[in-house]
């Protein structure tokens, strides 16, 4: 199957009541895991990969080649957007457009409202040009993420407003408490501005930091318009302790293959469950 965009999953899943996931690769194992958890859950999914990882991981084409090379040979059916996440300038959203990326993240957040607008406008006008989806971010979603820490800003309604009206994205990351990594004491999303922003713009929601969140409040988030939901510690953490758990049981064994293949398998089981968990199991039939 072809890679999709936002607009071919995002809009349904606002509204039947359930979300995509978003899950971030961090090398090969993650994207086989994650495809193939998709196609286990008969789930649409958003593959992603954070711009200050994408260099590491070969850069722009290899990954969409490395994407669409996947879905062909492990047959997958279901739909996939492949998208990046916490793109770093008008450029660099430009350059994955180009190496073949059905959707892009602008991040402006950190910019003053008439910035990060002109410069989402501009990625907006060529993403749409060539048939690619565009989600943009207000306000500042906390905690620490490839290496960069940022303080919890909420997403200001007027500004949601403005920014939708004036560069016509195709979803909206609106920060309102959540955090990138772990969390410190109980996660507390700020529901009544949720609900304020929902009513107020149109398109869907994007919950960034969505890891240890309580399932409770990832329903409620739902409810209130978020139709993408991120997730990559969750994936990692589990990742660790199999991996750690391997070195330690296999003392005399060096073949990357057999250290690597539980830490593969718990990524896959993580996905599954985040995908039921978000309700878009057998939904990307
Ligand atoms: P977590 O760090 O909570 O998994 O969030 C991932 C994310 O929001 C990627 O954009």
């Amino acid at each position: 199957m072809e890679l999709v965009t936002l607009n071919d999953v995002l809009p349904k899943a606002k509204r039947k009541g359930y979300a995509v996931g978003h899950f971030n690769i961090n090398g090969f194992i993650w994207a086989q895991a994650i495809l193939q958890a998709a196609q286990e859950e008969k789930a649409p999914v958003v593959i992603a990969s954070s711009d200050r990882l994408v260099d590491y991981l070969g850069g722009f084409k290899q990954i969409a080649d490395m994407v669409r090379n996947l879905i062909k040979r492990l047959d997958i059916q279901v739909p996939v957007v492949l998208h990046l996440d916490h793109g770093q300038s008008v450029e660099r959203c430009l350059e994955a457009i180009d190496a073949g990326y059905s959707s892009v993240m602008y991040d402006g957040s950190h910019f003053p409202l008439a910035e990060n607008m002109k410069n989402t406008k501009k990625v907006v006008d060529y993403a749409h040009a060539n048939g690619v989806s565009v989600e943009a971010e207000i306000g500042t979603v906390g905690g620490y993420e490839d290496g960069v820490i940022g303080n919890i800003h909420y997403a200001d309604l007027q500004e949601c407003v403005e920014l939708v009206n004036a560069t016509n994205i195709d979803a909206l990351a609106a920060a309102l408490g959540s955090v990138h990594g772990k969390y410190k004491g109980e996660p507390k999303l700020g529901f009544k501005e949720m609900a304020e922003i929902s009513t107020a713009v149109e398109i869907p929601l994007v919950l960034h930091g969505a890891s240890g969140i309580p399932l409770a409040q990832l329903h409620q988030a739902i409810t209130l318009g978020h139709a993408k939901i991120n997730i990559n510690t969750e994936m990692n953490i589990a990742w660790r302790k199999a991996l750690q758990h391997s070195l330690v049981e296999n003392p005399d064994v060096y073949e990357p293959k057999i250290l690597l293949e539980s830490s593969k398998l718990v990524i896959k089981q993580t996905v599954s469950q985040k995908i039921k968990d978000f309700g878009s199991h057998n939904k990307g039939k």
